[in-house]
């Protein structure tokens, strides 16, 4: 069987981190997880474009 372990690696130094580390072993630099920042930008990008759909559906009144 393959081994399935999803290998971080710390994007200052290079270093493999483990998964579920906070933090990279030779640097110390904060691991981020990107699912997170996706999920922030997915919720931003829909208030954003409802903004501009009642927006414009309030402009077209005139
Ligand atoms: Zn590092």
């Amino acid at each position: 069987m393959e081994e399935k372990i999803n290998k971080i690696i710390c994007k200052k130094c290079g270093e493999e981190i483990k998964e579920g580390a906070q933090f990279c072993g030779k640097c110390g630099k904060k691991v981020k997880k990107c699912y997170i920042l996706i999920g922030v930008i997915l919720v931003f990008i829909c208030v954003v474009g409802i903004y501009i759909y009642i927006n414009s559906r309030t402009n077209k009144s005139t």
